[in-house]
This record gives C-alpha cells, sequence and structure tokens, in this order.
C-alpha cells in the first residue's frame, strides 16, 4: 500500500466520551458529515453508536447510509434537500434541517402524507452566520406553522454560531440571546412537545457552557483536532485524542549535486549536495499543492522538509539529513512516529487552511484501515464499510 490512511476507532471513542462527561446533562449529536471528517463514515458511526445520541449528516444519501449500516440512532439532515430527495429522507427515518414557510415545506408534508407518517424536521433559526435558516424575526411564526402541520413532527430548533473557535464570545452570546428570543413566544409549547434546542458545535460545546442547551453537535474535536489554536488554549481540562495517521513512503531517494532544481517550474534550487525523496502522494490524494516549498513531514521519525511544487500524484522531501533514507521508508504525512507528531492543523496551516479542510478532502476511495476497537466491534466496522454505498 502506498498511502495509507489509519483511524483510531478507540480514539474517537474516548474523545467522544470526554465531550460527553463535559456536556452533560446536554446530549450529543457526533457529526459525521464529509466521510466524517475523512475518517470513513460508516466504521466511525458504528464505532461511536454506543457514546452518542444521535447523529448529524448533511446529505440524504450519509443519512441513507447510515441505515444501510445498521445505525438506528436519530440522524438529522443539516444541508438543504431536494423535494425529490424527501422520499429517501422519509424512508431513511431521518430528520431534516427545515427553515422554509412555503413551497418545500409544503413538499415535505406531501410526501409525509403520501408515505403514511410525519416528516421529522428541525427547525434552523438564522442568528448570524447569514447562511441557512430562518430569518429570527420571522421564526416565531414559521415554528407556529410547523407545530401546527400534523405532516411534519417538530423535533428541533437550532441555530448555528459564527464565532465561537475565535472566541469571539460577545457575538457568540448574542446569538444565543438572538436564539432564545425567537423561540420565547413558544417557550411552553416547545417544551410541551418535546422540541431540543441546540446551538453549539464542537468549540462552542467545549468552551460555552451557556450555549449546551439540550444537545451539542460536535464533529472536529470528535476526531481529536482542535477547532483552532485559541480553542486549545482556553480548554486546558479537555484531552483530544488524534485519530489519523497518514502514512506513505518514499518510492526513490535522489543523491544530487548542488545547484540542482527540483520539480515543476524549478521553484527549488539545492543549495548543497543533497538526498531528495520522492513521495508518491501528491494533491489527487489530499495533499494540498499549497504545500510546495512548504510544511514539514516525518522521514524515519525527523522533521524533513517539503521541497519544490506538490505534484498531481507525487512530491518531494528533503532527506539529506535523513541518511539511512532509502526507499521503502515510512514517511509519515499526520501522525505520530517515535517522538515527533504533524497535526493534521499543523500541515494545514502550512497549506494556509484549517484542520477541517485538509482531513475533508482526503479522498473517499483510499482506504482506511481502522484500528483500536476490539475484534468484535472491528469486524462490525469493516463489514459495514464494505456494505456502505458511500465508499469509506
Ligand atoms: C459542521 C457542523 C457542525 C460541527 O462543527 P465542528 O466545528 O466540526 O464541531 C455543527 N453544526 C453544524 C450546523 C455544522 O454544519
Amino acid at each position: 500500500m502506498i498511502a495509507r490512511l489509519t483511524v483510531d476507532l478507540g480514539a474517537i471513542r474516548r474523545n467522544a466520551a470526554c465531550l460527553r462527561r463535559l456536556v452533560a446533562p446536554a446530549r450529543v449529536a457526533a457529526v459525521v458529515k464529509a466521510n466524517a471528517y475523512g475518517h470513513g463514515l460508516a466504521p466511525v458511526a458504528l464505532a461511536l453508536a454506543q457514546d452518542v445520541d444521535a447523529f448529524c449528516v448533511y446529505r440524504v444519501d450519509e443519512a441513507a447510509a447510515l441505515r444501510e449500516a445498521g445505525i438506528t440512532l436519530p440522524v438529522l439532515v443539516l444541508g438543504p434537500v431536494e423535494a425529490r430527495e424527501l422520499d429517501l429522507a422519509h424512508s431513511s427515518r431521518a430528520a431534516i434541517a427545515l427553515w422554509s414557510e412555503d413551497a418545500f415545506r409544503r413538499d415535505a408534508a406531501r410526501v409525509a402524507r403520501r408515505r403514511g407518517a410525519a416528516l421529522a424536521v428541525h427547525a434552523k433559526i438564522d442568528t448570524g452566520v447569514t447562511r441557512l435558516g430562518l430569518d429570527r424575526d420571522r421564526a416565531p411564526a414559521a415554528l407556529a406553522n410547523y407545530l401546527a402541520d400534523p405532516d411534519l413532527a417538530l423535533r428541533g430548533a437550532f441555530t448555528h454560531l459564527a464565532a465561537a473557535e475565535e472566541l469571539e464570545s460577545a457575538f457568540t452570546l448574542t446569538q444565543l440571546e438572538r436564539f432564545e428570543r425567537a423561540l420565547e413566544p413558544l417557550g411552553a409549547l416547545l417544551a410541551e412537545r418535546g422540541v431540543v434546542r441546540h446551538a453549539a458545535a464542537s468549540a462552542a460545546a467545549m468552551l460555552f457552557p451557556k450555549l449546551r442547551l439540550d444537545l451539542v453537535r460536535p464533529g472536529i474535536a470528535l476526531y481529536g483536532i482542535w477547532p483552532s489554536e485559541e480553542t486549545r488554549c482556553a480548554a486546558p481540562g479537555v484531552e483530544l485524542e488524534p485519530a489519523l495517521t497518514w502514512t506513505t513512503q518514499l518510492v526513490a531517494v535522489r543523491t544530487v549535486e548542488a545547484g540542482r532544481s527540483v520539480g515543476y517550474g524549478c521553484t527549488y534550487r539545492t543549495e548543497r549536495p543533497s538526498r531528495i525523496g520522492v513521495l508518491p502522494v501528491g494533491y489527487a490524494e489530499g495533499l494540498p499543492r499549497a504545500l510546495s516549498n512548504a510544511g514539514q513531514v516525518l522521514a524515519g521519525g525527523r522533521r524533513v522538509p517539503i521541497v519544490g511544487r506538490v505534484c498531481m500524484n507525487m512530491a518531494f522531501v528533503d532527506v539529506t539529513d535523513v541518511p539511512e533514507a532509502a526507499p521503502g521508508m515510512r514517511v509519515t504525512l499526520i501522525g505520530r512516529d517515535g517522538a515527533e507528531r504533524i497535526d493534521p492543523n499543523e500541515l494545514a496551516a502550512a497549506a494556509g487552511t484549517i484542520g477541517y479542510e485538509l482531513v475533508a478532502r482526503l479522498p473517499a476511495e483510499i482506504p482506511r484501515f481502522y484500528e483500536g476497537l476490539d475484534r468484535e466491534a472491528e469486524d462490525t466496522a469493516l463489514s459495514a464499510a464494505a456494505r456502505s454505498s458511500v465508499p469509506s
């Protein structure tokens, strides 16, 4: 295997347990969109099924894949749903996020009526991201309509925060206030109907107790990746274990003279007699091209710089200072080797992006290897991965 993604499902379970203890009595809906942030949808969901109360995905087909894998917990689709996907949402027993007051809401009700059971929905209210959701002044009337519609089962009301990762507490608290004010006119009725209120993703769940409400929606923290450097510093009691290891191997080591150019565009020139290692991983495999002449990886447990431009399927490292470097030597792009570790956020920062983007873009077709569970749980996770229609 020329590049290998290994996912420690035990670490993901321990991260979930840590978050769960932290936020109790609030419940936990694990966010597994984007192929579980690149970690593999079905195996991650199966590993977490005992540890969380629900799952959030972005698309209806991801909800269907969870059902196919055998997940029975509630599933909420966070993203926009097309009218033609409503049947699949309903047959997958997924709840959808709803912010429509007109045509789409009528479509949803019609599908539910035809299928003979109400469609579960969570009303989404925009309190400051200006992305999806009801305008907050329209929210009370819309929620009243949802509650009155026998074809809709209003299970939740939620909002999303704009700046909890940046520890922007003034704006975060303003959003909470706006959310609470939007729900206030219906207060008693919502409680009576058991409508669950939720707002916090990982950062707010860890750092803003007031935002935990009835349920939190952590994604990135489950995978052991901090939402931002600020959040890591602000949450000293929280231990997150990184779950992902991305390794490859040197496929060639070239011994070259000083002044030799390396790669497309001749953007790197050796300053001394050098040994240049070739990696069989490029931007098609998820290594950002922005890492050209930027960032470090581990060769034989030592930090080495990425040099030259990252190609479509290959990249270069300078292994002059690793005398034993030879074809076949293990190279760690993310993860630990001996005393050194490369965190997804470190590699991402060198590429001018964030850990979220780096892991979400790891191609689904690269095989994942799962560890950290007992044999039986591992077999379940693996056979689910094989069955799942979403590649993991
Ligand atoms: C992605 C997402 C989350 C999870 O965010 P993290 O920062 O990864 O914890 C929660 N809620 C919504 C609406 C999202 O889109």
